[in-house]
C-alpha cells in the first residue's frame, strides 16, 4: 500500500519520481505528492487529492527545479483522500518533509504531547505526527536529522516505510523501514529509493534491500550508510534484479488486468519450468526437497494467507489432503494472529502472499515461529520480506503483477501448491507411481487448455453485457471448485463494484436460495466432475424458482446445457485442476463487467496493491 519513490544524483529529479509515482500507482492512488529540493535552496512541497495524473498538472506553474526528491502515493488509513492528508508532511519548521508508508500506532498520545509543546497540525494523519517528532526530537537534543530520526524511530509503535529531505541539508536523503518494504537502487553516481523495484528498473538492476528496523543515509558520492535504530552499522549485500521494464508495460493490453489474465498460459509455464521433469516423472521443488522429513512427519498443515491467497490456501487444502492425507487448516492471517491458537512445533506453516509483505500474514508468522513449527513461504516478489522470514519456500514467478485484482499470482499459487501436494503424496506412497506421472503429466497440459479458454474472451465479453446491471452475483461450486466460487464471487465484487457471494452450492438450501429471483445470476461451475449430479441437482433448484443461470461447463455436460441460461465451455481435466482451468472464465467475466460499467479495473476504488497495513 503506497507507493515511495525518491532520487538524488545529478539530473532533474521531477521527471523521474513523476515517472516512478506513475509505476507505483496502483500500490495506492488516492492522493499524490512531490518534495523537492529545488536548486534556490528552498523546499518545496507539492500535493493534491486524486491520481498522479492530477499532480502533474497541479505542478505545471511550479518550481520544479532540484536533484534530490521524494515523492507517494497514498491509500489513506488515517484521514480522509484530501490535499492536506496527502503526503509529503512538513515539520513545524516547514525545513524537513516526509512521506510514510504504514502506521504509526500511538499517533494520538505522541500528536497530544507535541500540541502541548507548541507544535501544529495541519492533516489528520499520522504521518505528520511523526515529521513533527523528528524535528521535535532535533531541536530538543540539538542532534542532526540523521540521529534525530533514530531516537525519533525509538518512540514510534508501528509499521512504516519513509523517507524525509531536509531544507539546506540538500545532498541526502534519508530513509528507514520496519513491517513494510524499502530498496535502494544503486545507479552511477545517483541513488534511487522506493517502496519496490519496479520505478528503479529501468535506471538500475544493482538494489539493496533494507531490513527491518534499519535506516540508511543515502548522500550523493557515498556509499550509503546503514545502521539499526539502536546504532549498529550494518552492509547489505548488492543484489541483482530479474525483473525487466516489458513486465511492467501494458504491452498493447487496454489494462494490466487483461494483460495478466493473458500470460496465464506463459506464467504457470514459467512456475512450472524446472519444476515438473515431466520424461523423468519427477517434481524437483527444492524448498520441499531439502527438508523432506519435516514435511513426511508433518501432525498437520497450517494455512496463512489473507484475500485471493486464500481462497488458493482453500484449494490446498484440498490438494494436501487428497494427495497426501495430512489434515490442514486454513487460517485467515488477521484472525490467526490475535487468537491465541494451537500449533504444534511438528505442524507445517504455509504463508501465501503474492506481494510476499502482507502485514497480517507476517505477523501471523511470527506467532507460528514461537511454536518452533517449519514455515513455508509462497510468494511471487523475491527478496520479499515473506520470503525472508520463512525457513524456505517457494516463488511463483509470474513477474510484477500490476493490476490489484490478483489473476496470474493465484493460478501460480495453486500451481505451487498443487506440485508440493503431489510430491509429498508420491513420497509418502498415498498416491501410486502410475497416478502420480497422470496427473504430473495432466498438470503439465494445463496451460495449453488455458490457451484455449483465452480464445472464448470475445463470447465472455457478450455474455458480460447482458449483466452489465446486475446488482448482485451468486457464485457456486462444490468440492475443489468451491473455492473457486468464492475467488469468482471476489474478482467481481473488487472490481466491478457489483456484490456477490460465493457458495457451496449445496448450501444455498440453508439460506441463500431465499434470495434467488429472476433478477439474480447465479454463476455455477458445473464442470464433468464427481461432484456433476450433485451440483446438477442444485442447479435444478435454482432453476425451479426463476433464477439465471450461467453455468461453466466441459464438452460433455449436455444435459447442463438443456437448463442453464448461459453457458461458458472450458476443457476437460482432472477434477484436482480444474480449479487452474475454472476460474479463468471468471477472471475474463469480471473483467469485462467492470470494463462494461466503466470502472477502473487496474485501480478500484478503496483498494491498493501489496496490503503492507493490518
Ligand atoms: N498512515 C498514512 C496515512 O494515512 C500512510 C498511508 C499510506 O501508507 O499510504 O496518510
Amino acid at each position: 500500500m503506497c507507493g515511495i519513490i525518491g532520487y538524488i544524483g545529478f539530473r532533474d529529479a521531477y521527471p523521474i519520481l513523476v515517472k516512478g509515482l506513475h509505476r507505483l500507482e496502483y500500490r495506492g492512488y488516492d492522493s499524490a505528492g512531490i518534495a523537492l529540493s529545488n536548486l534556490s535552496g528552498s523546499l518545496s512541497i507539492y500535493k493534491t487529492k486524486g491520481r498522479v495524473s492530477d499532480l502533474e498538472e497541479y505542478c505545471k506553474d511550479k518550481d520544479i527545479s532540484g536533484s534530490i526528491g521524494i515523492a507517494h502515493t497514498r491509500w489513506a488509513t488515517h484521514g480522509e483522500p484530501s490535499n492536506t492528508n496527502a503526503h509529503p508532511h512538513y515539520s513545524e519548521s516547514e525545513n524537513i518533509a516526509l512521506i510514510h508508508n504504514g502506521i504509526i500506532e500511538n499517533y494520538a498520545v505522541l500528536k497530544q504531547q507535541l500540541i502541548r509543546n507548541g507544535y501544529h497540525f495541519r492533516s489528520n494523519t499520522d504521518t505528520e505526527v511523526l515529521v513533527q517528532l523528528i524535528e521535535y526530537i532535533k531541536v530538543l537534543n540539538n542532534t542532526d536529522l540523521f540521529h534525530a530520526v533514530q531516537l525519533a524511530l525509538n518512540e514510534i509503535i508501528g509499521a512504516y516505510a519513509i523517507a524525509l529531505i531536509e531544507k539546506g541539508g540538500d545532498n541526502r536523503i534519508i530513509v528507514a523501514r520496519k513491517s513494510s518494504p524499502l530498496v535502494i537502487g544503486i545507479g552511477d553516481g545517483e541513488y534511487f529509493i522506493a517502496s519496490d523495484a519496479s520505478p528503479i528498473v529501468e535506471y538500475t538492476k544493482r538494489v539493496i534491500y533494507l531490513e527491518d528496523e534499519e535506516l540508511a543515509l543515502v548522500s550523493r558520492g557515498f556509499s550509503p550508510k546503514i545502521v539499526t535504530a539502536r546504532n549498529v552499522e550494518k552492509t547489505h549485500e548488492i543484489i541483482q534484479l530479474e525483473m525487466n521494464l516489458s513486465q511492467l508495460e501494458k504491452g498493447g493490453y487496454d489494462h494490466f488486468m487483461l494483460k495478466e489474465i493473458f500470460e496465464q498460459p506463459k506464467t504457470l509455464r514459467d512456475c512450472m519450468k524446472g519444476r515438473i521433469d515431466v520424461t523423468g516423472k519427477h517434481i524437483v521443488l527444492s524448498g520441499v526437497m531439502d527438508n523432506r522429513e519435516r514435511f513426511l512427519s508433518a501432525r498437520r498443515i497450517i494455512i496463512l494467507a489473507c484475500g485471493t491467497s486464500w481462497h488458493a490456501g482453500l484449494v490446498g487444502k484440498y490438494f494436501f489432503e487428497s494427495f497426501c492425507r495430512i489434515p490442514v487448516e486454513v487460517e485467515y492471517s488477521s484472525e490467526f494472529r490475535y487468537r491465541n491458537p494451537v500449533i504444534y512445533g511438528d505442524d507445517i506453516v504455509i504463508a501465501i502472499s503474492q506481494s510476499g509483505e502482507t502485514a497480517d500474514t507476517l505477523a501471523a508468522i511470527e506467532l507460528a515461529r514461537k511454536s518452533g513449527s517449519f514455515i513455508y513461504g509462497i510468494c511471487n516478489v523475491v527478496g520479499s520480506s515473506i520470503s525472508r522470514k520463512t525457513d524456505s519456500g517457494s516463488y511463483t514467478h509470474v513477474g510484477p503483477e500490476i493490476g490489484v485484482a490478483s489473476t496470474k499470482a493465484f493460478t501460480a499459487q495453486l500451481t505451487v501448491l498443487s506440485m508440493m501436494a503431489l510430491y509429498l503424496g508420491h513420497e509418502k506412497r498415498t498416491i501410486d507411481d502410475e497416478r502420480y506421472s497422470f496427473l504430473l503429466g495432466e498438470l503439465n497440459r494445463i496451460p495449453d487448455k488455458i490457451e484455449k479458454i483465452l480464445q472464448s474472451n470475445a463470447a465472455i465479453c457478450d455474455l458480460s453485457k447482458i449483466f452489465t446491471y446486475a446488482h448482485n452475483f451468486i457464485y457456486l461450486g462444490r468440492g475443489f471448485n468451491y473455492p473457486i466460487a468464492l475467488e469468482g464471487a471476489l474478482k467481481l465484487k473488487e472490481i466491478s463494484y457489483i456484490h456477490a457471494e460465493g457458495y457451496p452450492a449445496a448450501e444455498m438450501k440453508h439460506g441463500p436460495i431465499a434470495l434467488i429471483d429472476m433478477e439474480m445470476p447465479v454463476v455455477a461451475i458445473a464442470t464433468d466432475n464427481v461432484m456433476y449430479d450433485k451440483v446438477m441437482s442444485n442447479i435444478q433448484e435454482i432453476k425451479a424458482r426463476n433464477g439465471c443461470v450461467i453455468a461453466v461447463v466441459n464438452e460433455s455436460g449436455a444435459t447442463i446445457r438443456e437448463i442453464a441460461d448461459y453457458v461458458i465451455e472450458v476443457p476437460s481435466t482432472e477434477d484436482c485442476f480444474e480449479p487452474l482451468l475454472n476460474i479463468v472464465p471468471l477472471q475474463l467475466l469480471s473483467y469485462h463487467i467492470a470494463v462494461n460499467k466503466k470502472r477502473d479495473v487496474d485501480m478500484p476504488r478503496n483498494l491498493a496493491k501489496s496490503v503492507t497495513v493490518e
